[in-house]
């Protein structure tokens, strides 16, 4: 760029912001009422800018391809290798199929729109019934990588076990669980060629399937030689990390475990929700660390 379109570019943004300036001035502040913040969201909504990044930024995109491109790159030699496993297994487990453990939410579907309608609502806080209606119309979108990843896993005869906090609640007598017919059509519909009912594990499903994972992560590790987890919560990865805990102390942990992660643990970005934020105790000012 030559200097004088540089200083003709400088001076007419300065003229525009000076018409701007002009015109905050003259105009009225329109007055906030319940309409205006449902159109134009509420900047002060505690999640705003953690779903504009998930929604809008090509890093958040460009993160999660670069994630499953390297778990991708990595399925053939674990594999073929009988001792590869993403957490300690018995000798016995070289002669068990080979598995991986995805997490559902924020690893292989994108929820964002539910997050985005809390913020244009200026709504706070997790709302049961409006998920529900959320995983009810099946219509989330695919994490950036996913879809490619598991695909070539199943291809590649490595069974893909989904572990998934989404709960069990019957919304007639139909059905105990709805919500996983309706998970398993989500997840055709972005794509995923090969989901039967007997990879997908919910919470409730079962009496010990809580939000702790570690019971199913066992019960896979039972009848598959697991290689690899994808997940967006260090609890997709660990037991008794998600309450009861510090920063620190989980940070040590993630440190403990430096070899496992981007070779047998692969964790996606999620700025908008998760036990990183739910461990931290109020006022949360108090993590902040300044200079
Ligand atoms: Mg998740």
């Amino acid at each position: 760029m030559s200097f004088v379109s540089s200083a003709a570019r400088s001076a007419s943004t300065i003229a525009a912001l000076l018409l701007l300036s002009a015109c905050q001035t003259v105009a009225p502040t329109p007055a906030l009422n319940s309409t205006t913040t449902v159109t134009t969201g509420t900047p002060s909504h505690a999640n705003l800018n953690s779903v504009l990044w998930y929604q809008t930024s090509a890093e958040f995109r460009a993160n999660s391809i670069q994630t499953y491109n390297q778990a991708r790159a990595l399925l053939t030699a674990a594999k073929a290798d009988r001792s590869w496993t993403a957490w300690p297994q018995s000798a016995a487990a070289a002669q068990l199929p080979p598995a991986i453990i995805v997490d559902i939410d924020e690893t292989i579907l994108d929820n964002s729109p539910a997050a985005a309608r809390d913020v244009l609502n200026n709504q706070q806080g997790f709302n049961d019934a409006q998920w529900d209606n959320w995983v009810a119309a099946a219509k989330a979108q695919a994490v950036p990588g996913a879809v490619a990843f598991v695909n070539a896993a199943e291809a590649m005869g490595i069974k893909v076990l989904y572990i998934s906090n989404r709960g069990c609640k019957a919304r007639d007598e139909k059905s105990n669980c709805p919500q996983k017919t309706d998970t398993i059509a989500n997840l055709r519909a972005v794509g995923i060629q090969k989901v039967e009912e007997t990879q997908v594990w919910l919470k409730g499903e079962q009496q010990d399937w809580s939000s702790e994972k570690q019971s199913r992560r066992e019960l896979a590790m039972q009848q598959y030689r697991v290689v690899m987890s994808v997940g967006d919560d260090f609890g997709d990865f660990l037991p008794n990390v998600k309450k009861d805990i510090t920063p620190p102390q989980r940070a040590a942990l993630v440190d403990q475990h430096q070899a496992l992660w981007g070779s047998k643990w692969f964790m996606l970005t999620n700025p908008t929700y998760g036990s990183w934020e739910t461990i931290l105790a109020a006022p949360k000012q108090q993590y902040l660390r300044g200079f």
